[in-house]
């Protein structure tokens, strides 16, 4: 049995996860803002110091595994804390539980998206947050959209992975990444009874490849194999689940 931590345990992908894992008789302490086993705000510096405490106090012993996936859409408001719960909230929270993941050669699976290539990695934004400057990251990106919010929070969470990789494994502790595509969950819905947002995010569900959006159990499927110790040459890695909507995207890039 594998002692696993996450966040965004409560709804979509994460509460598929939560649910495989604890079929197969895994332990799993979940951190969400709606309901869990520790309740906390991830976009505050208070609810990410709740959320180190608590999974620390309910797994002493380390973990094999942390999944930072919760996350806010690009249509959530003001688009600053989208920047504060998908990127500065995965980044203190990975951190802080460094020592629990080494202790137990852990690994931590981050939670991109296919949206994450369509924002350029010199971006300012994405350079402010992976400078660690979450006021200036904030700013910045307060003032432009929330899909670029959004996109630029997943392309800096995968690009802060894959710089911290070598440094990671040589404590034991794998790095790796999923990236979804459109998959039905509340998040989705949001977007697609957003005005601006709704008919384009539709028109790209009706694109993907293989003929359909993806179910919780699809990404999840994936996330599960990638945490387990088959995986454990797996290091470093991003895992497009979409359908194959990014190889139809960028066909000579990968
Ligand atoms: P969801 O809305 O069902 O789940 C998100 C979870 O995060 C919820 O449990 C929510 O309560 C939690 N959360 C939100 N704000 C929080 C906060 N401030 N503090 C603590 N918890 C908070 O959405 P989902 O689609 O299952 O998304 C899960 C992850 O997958 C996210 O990181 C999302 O960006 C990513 N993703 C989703 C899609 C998609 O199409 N659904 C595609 C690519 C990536």
């Amino acid at each position: 049995m594998a002692t696993y931590a996450m966040t965004g345990g409560a709804t979509g992908i994460g509460a598929e996860l939560r649910r495989q894992l604890l079929e197969a008789g895994h332990r799993v302490i979940s951190v969400d803002i709606k309901e869990g086993d520790i309740l906390a705000d991830l976009s505050t510096v208070a609810g990410r110091q709740a959320a180190l405490d608590g999974v620390r106090a309910l797994a002493p012993q380390g973990l094999d595994g942390f999944i930072p996936c919760a996350g806010l859409p690009p249509v959530a408001k003001p688009p600053s804390l989208i920047a504060r719960v998908n990127y500065f909230a995965v980044v203190a929270l990975v951190e802080g539980l460094r020592d629990l993941l080494q202790a137990r050669q852990g690994n931590v699976l981050f939670v991109s998206s296919n949206s994450a290539p369509m924002i350029a990695s010199d971006d300012s934004y994405i350079e402010k947050c992976l400078a660690g400057d979450e006021d200036g990251a904030c700013a910045d990106i307060d003032a432009r959209e929330g899909h670029i919010a959004y996109a630029g929070s997943k392309r800096a969470v995968t690009l802060w992975m894959r710089r911290h990789v070598v440094e990671y494994a040589s404590s034991g502790v794998r790095l790796n990444a999923v990236a979804p595509g459109i998959t039905v969950t509340p998040l989705t819905e949001q977007v697609f009874n957003d005005d601006a947002l709704g008919a384009v995010m539709k028109q790209f569900g009706d694109s993907v490849p293989v003929g359909r959006m993806a179910q919780p159990a699809d990404i999840a499927n994936v996330m599960r194999y990638m945490l387990s110790e088959e995986a454990s040459y797996v290091c470093g890695s991003v895992f497009f689940i979409d359908g194959g909507s990014d190889a139809m995207l960028r066909p000579e890039d990968f």
